[in-house]
């Protein structure tokens, strides 16, 4: 029985180098086969040496995850079913705009955070992604829509700061120049304010963006939207992001996803306004996509102006407006999982 060589992480690939004493910069040669040029064949991986090839030939074979289903959008955007080999399955959203193609990306199966606006809460957990399995994904996109992937943004399904290892692993081969060549600024690492996770990312070397689904700076709502932040309170991300901050110079990203007679009072936006005042940062103000999986209702164009007009008014930084690609095919933000269920 031969082993997945898609598994191995570069860890244990120098070492099957070092006891075959050849180089570890074979580790950048073999990830090229593999992800930069999709190979399913270890024979075919042309600049190793003939004896190391057959070697590995015979120990390792590679196996892929598959498309289940592929739904275009209207708006270009594009929702893939990705099946692993233990049949579980995740989502992943091609996003192509003007100057750059983004794919969203899974890093668990499910998710064990439950916020109410999100239909992946709705799913449940059922594991971490592997890195492989990150990456498989981004591939599976770029060999489908035949472009160049320009970033990769981790907001699919799960919250990706629970699952640390193997998602800063997949993003450091997204990075490299060998494989998918992601710039680590385009690489965009997403979390619900998960602060160990946070003052880890603080230490790595890499330059990733970090953005922080907010969307409630009033503590108790925010508890009732995210119960995640009944463990993590607004004050204390607030004190960890500002050390994030002085350490790495790196604005953070906050998402605000505007539900009207949720998050949209005159208070909300004060303690908006006050929170991300505090932090050097931009807001992206995204309106509520509704599904099938939570009650609440999408935001009307005058009450987003409203809102939008007021921030812009009162926030030092930049606020962008993200209406999302993808709401037809429910690849949008928040509402991943519909595609699974509705499979199941
Ligand atoms: S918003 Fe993110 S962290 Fe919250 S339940 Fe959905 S996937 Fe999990």
């Amino acid at each position: 029985m031969t082993e997945n060589l898609i598994k191995l992480k570069p860890s244990e690939l120098y070492e099957i180098l070092a006891e075959s004493n050849e180089s570890p910069y074979r580790i950048r040669q073999i990830h090229k086969w593999i992800w930069g040029k999709s190979s399913n064949n270890i024979n075919s991986f042309s600049d190793l040496p003939k004896g190391f090839r057959e070697f590995m030939a015979k120990k390792y074979h590679i196996e892929r995850a598959e498309i289940s289903s592929v739904v275009h959008s209207v708006d270009g955007a594009i929702k893939f079913l990705i099946k692993f080999e233990n049949l579980d399955q995740v989502e992943a959203v091609f996003i192509p705009e003007e100057g750059r193609n983004t794919v969203c990306v899974s890093s668990q199966v499910g998710c064990p955070l439950k916020c109410t606006f999100c239909a992946t809460g709705s799913l449940g957990y059922r594991r971490n992604l592997g890195f492989f399995e990150i990456l498989e994904q981004v591939r599976i996109v770029r060999d489908y829509v035949k472009t160049r992937i320009t970033n990769v943004v981790f907001m699919g399904m799960g919250e990706p700061l629970l699952n640390y290892s193997e998602v800063v692993e997949a993003a450091r081969i997204l990075n490299d120049s060998s494989t998918f060549g992601v710039g680590s600024r385009k690489i965009t690492i997403s979390t619900s304010g998960i602060i160990p996770g946070i003052r880890k990312l603080e230490n790595e070397p890499e330059q990733f963006k970090l953005a922080v689904s907010l969307n409630s700076a009033v503590q108790g709502k925010r508890e009732k939207l995210m119960p995640v932040a009944k463990k993590f309170p607004l004050e204390e991300l607030k004190k960890v992001l500002m050390e994030y901050y002085e350490k790495k110079r790196r604005w953070i990203t906050f998402e605000y996803i505007l539900i009207p007679e949720v998050n949209d009072s005159h208070e909300d936006l004060e303690a908006l306004i006050d929170y991300t005042n505090a932090i050097p940062s931009k807001l992206n103000l995204i309106p509520y996509n509704p599904h099938p999986y939570a009650t609440f209702r999408a935001p009307t164009d005058q009450e987003i102006e409203y809102f939008l007009k007021k921030l812009r008014r009162y926030i030092k930084r930049a606020v962008t407006l993200r209406k999302s690609k993808g709401q037809d095919i429910q690849g949008a933000c928040g509402q991943l999982a519909y595609f699974v269920k509705s499979k199941e």
